[in-house]
């Protein structure tokens, strides 16, 4: 416990002798809360936050709160705090103990670049299409592309061919409840395999581009691999030793693969501790729907509307806010609770 908050320290002392932006908007009050700006004017998030790029997850942490994605990116401390607890209680065990199962002879390669690690990634996706044309079950699989203008990055848990033929993507969730999701926690379940099977399907129908790739990835085309990585890449009969020339043997790859859209989408519950399955969910995928509501998402990104909280007023909401570690300082949570007393103190009179 000391070491990690030892390293908590040093990252977060690291963070404002860099005088980082993150420090710069918060203001100590007396009763230990901080104010911090939750939007700037002219600055999109994407702007404020440096991102390229976002993962599907992140998507997702979008659907259950916006005001928390900003304090994830403000308090970067406390989103650390917060992730360590979770990976305890997401059943990252159950996880990796899959990704064993299913890769028992995986190898240690080590990375010395971002263009090592990203090429590691498009490694065992290129590894993994024949498998899965062979109708294997592969595990982990790297999904990439563009969606309304943004790149998205994901890994999706589990791709199968079931017995009538249908391709099947399903995600696993350990729940440390013995229950299904409530409906709140289910609709970013069902946004990340939706938005999953878009970047897949868009995939294989070749609509991946390598400038694209690149370009919002911020990688280098001509970066040699690292001598470990070379080796690998050799080891797999891979011809490629630069970035560049992995992106294009992976579109080859992609452009004569006969991999088809994704059929079924599915959630798959687990109770955490156990590893007793709790339930499995079918996802419908409505992609015009989907689509409208990844617009209004990216709206937040890209700075054309103001961040959305909680509706504390709703029953069915309200709760997450119990479970937030920013609960206590939470600007919207603050003024969302002063204008419910306005507004019944009003009323009463
Ligand atoms: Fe969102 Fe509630 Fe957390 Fe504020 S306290 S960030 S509104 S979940």
């Amino acid at each position: 416990g000391q070491s990690l908050a030892k390293e908590e320290e040093r990252i977060d002392g690291q963070i404002k002798k860099r005088g980082h932006k993150v420090v710069a908007p918060f203001e100590r009050l007396s009763n230990n809360r901080s104010t911090v700006t939750l939007s700037v004017p002219d600055q999109s998030p994407m702007e404020r936050f440096s991102k390229h790029h976002l993962n599907v997850t992140q998507l997702c942490e979008q659907s259950w709160c916006e005001i928390k994605v900003v304090y994830g990116f403000l308090k970067p401390h406390m989103k650390r705090r917060e992730m360590r607890r979770t990976a305890v209680t997401t059943g990252a065990s159950i996880h990796l103990a899959r990704e064993r199962e299913a890769n028992p002879d995986a190898v240690t390669v080590v990375v010395y670049t971002r263009e090592d690690r990203e090429a590691l990634k498009l490694i065992n996706l290129i590894q993994m299409v024949p498998a899965l044309e062979a109708g294997q079950l592969v595990r982990e699989f790297p999904v990439l592309g563009v969606l309304d203008g943004v790149f998205f990055l994901g890994v999706v848990d589990e791709l199968y061919c079931s017995k009538s033929g249908d391709l099947v993507l399903s995600e696993l969730k350990t729940r440390s409840h013995n229950s299904l999701p409530h409906p709140a926690q289910a609709k970013g379940h069902s946004l990340q395999v939706g938005v999953y099977k878009l970047l897949f399907d868009s995939m294989v129908q070749g609509s991946m581009k390598r400038d694209q790739l690149l370009h919002f990835l911020k990688l280098r085309p001509h970066q040699a691999f690292g001598s470990e990585l070379q080796r690998y890449a050799q080891k797999l009969g891979l011809l490629a030793v630069t970035f560049g020339e992995l992106v294009d043997h992976l579109l080859v790859v992609l452009h004569f693969s006969n991999l088809q859209p994704i059929d079924k989408l599915c959630l798959e519950y687990r109770h955490q501790s156990s590893g007793v399955l709790i339930g499995n969910r079918e996802v419908e995928f409505e992609e015009t729907q989907l689509r409208a509501e990844l617009r209004d998402y990216l709206a937040f990104w890209r700075g054309e509307r103001e961040p959305h909280g909680v509706d504390i007023e709703d029953i069915e909401e309200a709760w997450k806010c119990r479970t937030c570690p920013y609960e206590e300082s939470c600007e919207w949570r603050r003024n969302r609770l002063q204008e419910v007393m306005v507004d019944g103190s009003k009323k009463a009179k």
